[in-house]
């Protein structure tokens, strides 16, 4: 505006103003337009226009190595890809998914605890720095209605299960490809920040809305309430 007088005073013309004037008049402007493109990267620039600093520093990414049986791809469709990175993003997290390619064939795997362990260890390839570890398998012995079973929450080297097979044979189940995508959705989430059952802890969860429910009602796009998507946030690794 100010520029803008000065140039009306000099009658809005370029050739009654002299030479000096004209190149401070250009300076002012430079300025002017610089300005902005130079404290876009400051803190200054952060606070004037209110952009989420917390968030932009919590950006993390999750580093995932996959491995699945012969028939028991967790990811046979691209939606489901994208849902995962979808529940994610909304809490800070980059998915990061690296196809192990090991297709590893079909075994129903004990379900101790060392069994599990043991499995993934088996499978994962230690020269990487894809820490976490997820499996899409076929079952787990004399335990028919596990969906799917987690370690983790303070990495490195932690694993998720997702049971393929006892979901599609899984009576309650009347969806079974959206299942098996929030199936794993949800087993990640315990691996990657220790989220609790919903089912069992409903006071630590924000809202219904949330995919650590085992009773998670058919969702297009599963989620995860406010506070798990805080907890994930705030994870160390
Ligand atoms: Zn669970
Ligand atoms: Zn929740």
């Amino acid at each position: 505006m100010i520029l803008l007088v000065e140039f009306c005073e000099k009658g809005g013309n370029w050739a009654i103003m002299k030479k000096r004037e004209c190149m401070l008049y250009c300076f002012k402007i430079a300025i002017l337009f610089l300005l902005p493109i130079l404290c876009s990267g400051c803190w200054l620039w952060d606070i004037l226009f209110n952009v989420d600093v917390d968030d932009e520093q919590l950006e993390k990414t999750m580093h995932i190595e996959y491995d699945h049986q012969v028939s028991y791809d967790v990811f046979f469709r691209q939606e489901g890809l994208d849902d995962l990175e979808d529940a994610f993003a909304n809490a800070g997290t980059d998915v990061d998914l690296w196809d192990g390619g090991e297709v590893i064939a079909d075994e129903i795997i004990d379900y101790t605890f060392a069994d599990v362990e043991a499995y993934s260890r088996k499978h994962r390839d230690d020269t990487t720095n894809y820490n976490m570890h997820l499996l899409g398998v076929q079952a787990a012995k004399n335990h028919p209605t596990i969906l799917g079973v987690s370690e983790g929450g303070g990495g490195p080297f932690s694993w998720s299960f997702v049971f393929v097979q006892t979901i599609k044979d899984h009576p309650n189940v009347n969806d079974e490809d959206n299942m098996i995508e929030r199936v794993t959705i949800h087993e990640l989430g315990h691996q990657r920040a220790n989220l609790t059952e919903a089912d069992e802890h409903p006071e630590l969860h924000s809202s219904s809305d949330c995919v650590m429910y085992r009773t998670y009602s058919p969702h297009a796009h599963p989620q995860f309430c406010s506070k798990c998507q805080q907890t994930i946030k705030t994870v160390s690794w």
